[in-house]
């Protein structure tokens, strides 16, 4: 991962990995295919440790480019003491001898972009290169962060068949939001679909895709094949494809399959740099899989659907270890993105029941 701070592990066999800092990733079920994705190193790196991924990228659980004149830093760390204990010891070890030239943020998730405010002052206000999507949508969770859930979000959750304490986890949320977010930099780079950028002496083809987050940037080097995928293909677990109460008619399932089509035409020795999990080589089996995986879960749910259900009671059935370990939340909020997709496929239907609750139902 390329924060600092990882409270989860990934654990493919048995359950889901549901992270306390924001960002939040589901297992995958799908077979891994060790013949063909090759992981460059067993290991993450440790601490301050930094490991020499490509010629001038170093991995430092946060990927660092090395730049004639200084770093690029791709996405920061939560904002809490861990990270900035790292982050102090990578500026005062590896990286002392040049400064930071460039901030660079995949997404606003939490964990993408705790520390950037922070870093940005402490490297005197450099180029910070995000989506405009996503610098807005984190400024606006460390806004909503400031009250409690609102009445919006609390029926939202209630017409899905949200049980009180899953809704109080919707709160508890954005509580964690107010401690793992720093300010963010007031000022940015807008990262446009399609732009070129020249960051670590490359030049890399800016992929903008939605699913996981907003306006994902992922960072596309032609001339090297390396991607810098951020959280849209990750090694081992899928990312976090969820509707949430701010959107309650979303279809990220939707925009995160279209956006692996864009990744599956990159050429299949391109060394994927993800950011959660090891770095690897086997782009377009891992996009295989993750397509998979995402067929299996909208099969299953469809079986599910014969008897008609909440999206709760759906999520209850889908995930039914992270639900009974309180990961309520996240089982909820991808179900409903798999439901939902569904819905616009025309694979399912769904109705208000007499006590107000929508359900999800074979047509
Ligand atoms: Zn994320």
């Amino acid at each position: 991962m390329h924060g600092t701070r990882g409270t989860g592990k990934s654990d493919a066999a048995t359950g889901a990995e549901f992270r306390g800092n924001g960002d939040v990733v589901t297992d995958l079920e799908v077979r891994e295919h060790p013949r063909s994705i090759r992981y460059l190193h067993e290991q993450h790196p440790l601490g301050a440790e930094t490991i020499e991924v490509a010629p001038g990228i170093l991995w430092a659980r946060i990927p660092l480019m090395r730049e004639s004149d200084g770093w690029t830093v791709v996405d920061t760390g939560t904002s809490d003491d861990n990270a900035r204990a790292v982050w102090d010891l990578l500026l005062a070890g590896p990286l002392s001898g040049a400064p930071i030239v460039h901030l660079i943020a995949t997404h606003g998730h939490t964990d993408h972009v705790g520390l950037a405010g922070w870093l940005f002052d402490r490297a005197g206000g450099v180029p910070y290169h995000i989506t405009l999507t996503e610098w807005l949508s984190a400024q606006l969770r460390v806004e909503e962060a400031k009250s409690p859930l609102g009445p919006n979000a609390h029926r939202f959750l209630e017409r899905h068949g949200c049980d009180p304490d899953t809704i109080a986890s919707f709160g508890e949320e954005r509580i964690r939001t107010r401690t793992f977010m720093g300010a963010l930099p007031d000022e940015f780079i807008r990262l446009r679909d399609g732009a070129t950028v020249r960051f670590g002496g490359r030049k890399w083809e800016v992929m903008v895709c939605g699913g996981h987050a907003a306006a994902h940037a992922s960072f596309w080097c032609a001339d090297e094949k390396i991607l810098i995928a951020g959280d849209q293909v990750l090694s081992k677990i899928s990312p976090m494809i969820g509707v949430f109460p701010n959107e309650p008619e979303a279809n990220p399932l939707a925009e995160y399959l279209t956006s692996l089509d864009r990744f599956r035409h990159l050429p299949a020795d391109a060394l994927v740099l993800p950011s959660h999990g090891l770095p690897f080589h086997g782009l377009r089996v891992r996009v295989q899989e993750l397509a998979y995986h995402h067929e299996l879960r909208l099969t299953a749910l469809l079986g599910l659907m014969e008897t008609p259900s909440t999206a709760m009671t759906l999520a209850r059935g889908l995930f039914p270890k992270p639900v009974a370990e309180g990961q309520g939340r996240h089982a909820f909020a991808e179900t409903l993105a798999h439901a939902h997709y569904l819905i616009e496929t025309g694979a399912a239907a769904r109705k208000m029941g007499p006590d107000g609750r929508v359900m999800f139902s074979r047509p």
